[in-house]
């Protein structure tokens, strides 16, 4: 049985109409004091889950969260819905401390933000038992994950809290969606009990694209600039030094870019994080490092100029874009370099050989996926284990990619790599082996004879982006290989014998060269946001206006007062009455108490 109070929570706090998806049935199951372990993308709604509950339950709700950084701007938000949150954490003085303290003893808070560290001392165990708790979340709950790169030994600890409050209901959450995943999370934090719901991983706003890497920077450049002008993004890199180049590179082509990662000293991290969050259209170039729980809406894309190293990683990164359910974009660029790399950089990782298997093994579903002439989109859920329809919103549904028979090229390159080696005992790297190929003389080839070689130009008739294309795909199949003993360079492997006695053939994916050339990004069937008409659009500037500057005035992002998709609907439907705005999705009673004669004053005011 629902229990009406949370939809009355729902929509009187947050000004939702209604539950998306699970989310009714998770919060049920913790009104009623029952475990849960939750798994839903990231912009699936989580927050809600417990946040309700912790409205509905006498008692205050403890979040346990590992992002220190973002507490105050999540007690920020809740404090302009009218909610009671505070938080305890290490950057807080004592006397700050103890206020809170207080409160929460004298029953005065509906949510409590806890990091994990701080939770598990003497002290603020001592604390909790003199006060009544409601529920405990544990947020991020894959820190537990040992595999994980988000690992937090602190979170080992929590089992605990079950030991201690047996009768208290936890509810855990993570975006992280394997199945071993999930069977860590329920095992390390005790949840024998609890009942798991998964959601559907599906982000269905989100176009996701897989472009052949040539220029990434300019590729990057056109993109940005040609379907997210004045938008906010995230841009990943694989590296420190790639970060700090593509953001100054950004910079000087005017785009407000900043730089993220572990090597910035902190306050400058801290910094622009929160320009990122406080202004608008700032795109944030970064590790991975950047992202876990920051949760700004209006993401417009996400973009990898390097190869992500697991689909899970991948997913979790680009399910940043669009949280607001508005069109936004997940750009990937790839190239043979990348796969070169990687493969480099697993073989030479600390750690054993089951350990850079599983590397191994990520790395090939991550290149499937690139390879893939299938829907994109089935592909990702297929890793999660969810089956969906072609989704008609992926570059592979909107622009199915041909295969073409490549055993034949295969052969050639798989034979040049052969003769190459057996000449002098050498290796040699891809652009050199497509010279061969493409009988392109040098100095390099007369000294060393090559172009005596039977393989010599006997690939004229395909481009350099076709020959690329062939040798990326080849490595990504595993039929070559990255050499270990040298840089870059390339080898046979087992599997390469089958190929070139024609035993086996090759369908692969056809390069196409315009698109190469365009990044492919101008592409058809950019993503937009739908067309507000004229005078809407000039009330939604008006009301962002506004917005802009009452968020300047409470020091909180713009999207903390009000999200673009209910600044939009305020623009389209024109409320007269307070009434009116009131049914308005994200405008809940705190919010139209304080600004809801403003608003209706903006509209007035701009005559339709
Ligand atoms: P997650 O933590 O899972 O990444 P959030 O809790 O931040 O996601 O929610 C993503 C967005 O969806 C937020 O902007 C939130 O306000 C919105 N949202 C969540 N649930 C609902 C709902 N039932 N109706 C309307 N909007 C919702
Ligand atoms: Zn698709």
């Amino acid at each position: 049985m629902s229990d009406p109070r949370a939809l009355e929570v729902l929509q009187r706090v947050f000004g939702y109409e209604s539950f998306r998806g699970e989310q009714q049935a998770i919060v049920d199951q913790v009104i009623q004091g029952g475990d849960a372990l939750v798994l839903m993308p990231t912009g699936g709604g989580k927050s809600l889950c417990y946040q309700v509950p912790a409205l509905v339950r006498e008692g205050t709700g403890v979040v346990v969260s590992p992002l220190i950084a973002l507490m105050q701007d999540q007690v920020d938000a809740l404090t302009e819905l009218g909610v009671r949150a505070a938080y305890l954490n290490s950057t807080q003085d004592w006397q700050a401390a103890r206020e809170v303290e207080q409160a929460f003893v004298a029953g005065e808070l509906d949510l409590l933000y806890v990091a994990p560290e701080r939770l598990l001392t003497d002290r603020c165990l001592a604390l909790l038992e003199r006060g009544r708790i409601a529920l405990f979340a544990i947020d991020e709950a894959h820190c537990v994950s040992q595999w994980g790169h988000d690992f937090r030994p602190e979170y080992l600890g929590l089992s605990m809290l079950h030991e201690r409050w047996p009768q208290v209901p936890r509810i855990a959450l993570t975006a992280t969606a394997t199945e071993a995943t999930r069977v860590e999370i329920a095992q390390r934090l005790a949840l024998d009990d609890a009942r798991h719901f998964v959601a559907s991983f599906d982000r269905p706003n989100i176009r996701y694209r897989i472009v052949e890497k040539n220029d990434v920077r300019r590729q990057l450049l056109a993109f940005i600039r040609g379907e997210h002008e004045g938008e906010a993004g995230v841009v990943y890199c694989l590296s420190r030094s790639r970060v700090e180049e593509t953001a100054a590179f950004l910079s000087a082509q005017g785009i407000a870019a900043l730089p993220y990662h572990a090597g910035l000293p902190a306050p400058v991290r801290a910094a622009n994080q929160s320009r990122f969050l406080r202004e608008e259209g700032i795109v944030m170039v970064a590790t991975i490092a950047f992202g876990m729980g920051i949760d700004k809406p209006d993401v417009r894309f996400v973009a990898h100029i390097d190869l992500p190293k697991s689909v899970e990683g991948y997913y979790q990164e680009t399910g940043r874009a669009g949280r607001d359910g508005l069109p936004a974009n997940a750009w990937l660029a790839y190239g043979l370099q990348d796969v070169v790399q990687q493969r480099r950089m697993i073989d030479d990782s600390p750690g054993d050989e089951a350990y850079r298997r599983r590397l191994g093994a990520q790395l090939d579903a991550m290149l499937g996926l690139c390879e893939t002439v299938d829907c994109r989109r089935q592909r990702l859920l297929a890793y999660f284990g969810q089956r969906i329809g072609p989704c008609g919103n992926c570059d592979t549904c909107l622009e199915p990619p041909q295969a073409w028979d490549g055993t034949v090229a295969a052969q050639k390159v798989l034979s040049t790599v052969y003769r190459l080696w057996k000449e002098r005992g050498q290796r040699y790297g891809a652009g050199y082996i497509i010279d061969i190929l493409r009988g392109k003389r040098s100095e390099r080839t007369a000294q060393y004879g090559h172009e005596s070689l039977s393989v010599f130009g006997v690939g004229a008739d395909l481009s350099e982006t076709a020959w690329r294309g062939v040798l990326r795909q080849l490595l990504a199949l595993g039929l070559l290989t990255v050499d270990t003993e040298g840089y870059g360079t390339l080898a046979l492997t087992e599997d390469s014998r089958a190929v070139l006695k024609g035993e086996r053939t090759l369908m692969l994916r056809r390069e196409s060269e315009k698109s190469a050339a365009r990044g492919r990004a101008a592409s058809r069937g950019k993503t937009e946001l739908p067309q507000l008409p004229p005078e809407a659009q000039a009330l939604f500037e008006a009301l962002r206006n506004w917005r802009g500057e009452v968020a300047r005035n409470h020091g909180v992002p713009a999207y903390v007062i009000f999200h673009d998709a209910t600044l939009r609907e305020i623009a389209l439907a024109r409320p007269e009455t307070l009434e009116d705005l009131g049914h308005i999705n994200g405008v809940g009673a705190r919010k139209l108490e304080a600004y809801g004669q403003d608003i209706l004053e903006r509209v007035a005011g701009q005559a339709a």
